[in-house]
């Protein structure tokens, strides 16, 4: 049994390449490219020094000893937060724009729900002096006013998507179809472990700087490269994929991924895919979605936005198949006081994605010996509107 991608692009049954037979070209020079560019030295050297100098990394491994001293266990927390423009979606943004480079393409394009891949994408293309057109709904436009506004002092366009629900899905529709009518001087950034292959193991590749980093971190810290634990949220799936990545093949380590219960599990208004999915297509891979008897993929709700994905990136799915990772879904009303908590516990305010991640340890008993690593995959900043409306502060 193994975790990681096989040589086809499946992680077990999941993942592989369902596109249009338009797109083809465009995935496949991708797919027979990647591995290749990743492995030069000099992509290498140019990935790390970006990440050192731009990024800010290595991130800290910080031990929270108060929230540690609360649920009576040992709990580091990794610090991506820390990084530039706030999360980890940098790390990926960073390496698609270095390979876009190596491909010879002029042109970046993205789609964003949030904004935050957006922004991420609008970053590093300011960096290289790349064209950089964004999709985005039209609904999502207006709900993400100061994301929209970076985006576009970042020198981007963000282009409204006016179809269907003028949502996240119809911003990736407008995406797939620029890239179509532009396949030679156009890469397609995506954000997250989902997407046709090669994308999810290319994103994390990417991420995986985040458990290459824990390893040395911890065997400063605690004398061994190993945690008991790792535990990360799960919007698509990247900054799990980061934090698992290193840990995948050793079962001593085990894995938490943390799904968004909404208003929860069984209210209509969620977004546990894993509890709630069923195997179906959707951009392009194989994977657990959410989706009506006949097929229609249903309208995901969570209180953060970045969570708010109807479906997993295929690596998650053969980790809650096979059993590798224990999935935890969280409600908004856990994930916002474990927000506040952190906060009034550490002096840290974080995401409310990673919040999710931060209510596992009212749900689950860890041992006073555990070592404890949580993906503290973004911070709060963004979110301080939704803090506020939601404590009355
Ligand atoms: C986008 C985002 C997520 C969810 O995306 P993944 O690909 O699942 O990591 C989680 N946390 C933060 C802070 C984000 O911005």
């Amino acid at each position: 049994m193994t975790y990681n991608i096989n040589d086809k692009g499946y992680y077990g049954e999941f993942g592989g390449a369902y596109i249009p037979e338009m797109l083809y070209p465009n995935v496949e020079e991708l797919r027979q490219n990647y591995l290749k560019i990743m492995a030069e030295p000099s992509f290498k050297e140019e990935f790390d020094q970006l990440l050192k100098d731009y990024v800010g990394r290595p991130s800290p491994l910080y031990l929270a000893k108060r929230l540690s001293e609360k649920y009576n266990t040992k709990i580091y927390l990794k610090r991506e937060d820390l990084n530039h423009t706030g999360a980890h979606k940098i790390n990926n943004t960073i390496g698609q724009i270095l390979m876009a480079q190596r491909l010879g393409k002029k042109r970046i394009i993205a789609e964003t729900g949030a904004g935050q891949h957006g922004v991420a994408t609008a970053t590093v293309c300011a960096l290289m002096g790349l064209e950089c057109i964004v999709y985005m709904g039209e609904i999502d436009i207006a709900r993400q006013a100061p994301n929209v506004a970076r985006m576009k002092m970042l020198g981007a366009t963000v282009v409204p998507a006016l179809s269907g629900s003028r949502t996240l899905k119809d911003a990736t529709n407008e995406a797939i179809r620029d890239w179509i009518n532009n396949p030679v001087n156009t890469h397609y950034i995506i954000g997250s472990v989902v997407g046709p292959h090669p994308y999810p193991d290319m994103v994390a590749r990417f991420q995986a700087v985040v458990s290459e980093e824990m390893q040395w971190q911890l065997q400063e810290k605690e004398g061994k490269t190993t945690p008991d634990y790792v535990i990360a949220c799960v919007g698509g799936g990247s900054n799990a994929a980061g934090a698992f990545y290193h840990y995948l093949e050793n079962t001593d380590v085990k894995l938490i991924a943390v799904e968004a219960a909404g208003k929860g599990v069984n209210s209509g208004e969620s977004a546990a895919t894993s509890a709630l999915g069923k195997e179906g297509v959707i951009h392009g891979s194989k994977t657990l979605l959410m989706q009506t008897g006949d097929g229609q993929i249903t309208e995901p709700y969570s209180i953060s936005a970045g969570l708010d994905y109807p479906g997993i990136g295929p690596m998650h799915a053969h980790l809650y198949k096979t059993g590798r990772a224990e999935f935890i879904s969280i409600t908004d009303d856990q994930a916002m006081n474990a927000g506040l908590e952190l906060s009034k516990l550490e002096g840290i305010i974080p995401a409310i994605e990673s919040s999710h991640a931060l209510a596992v340890f009212e749900q689950k008993k860890f041992k006073p010996e555990d070592v404890v690593v949580l993906s503290l995959s973004g911070r709060g900043d963004k979110d301080l509107q939704n803090y506020i409306d939601y404590f009355n502060l």
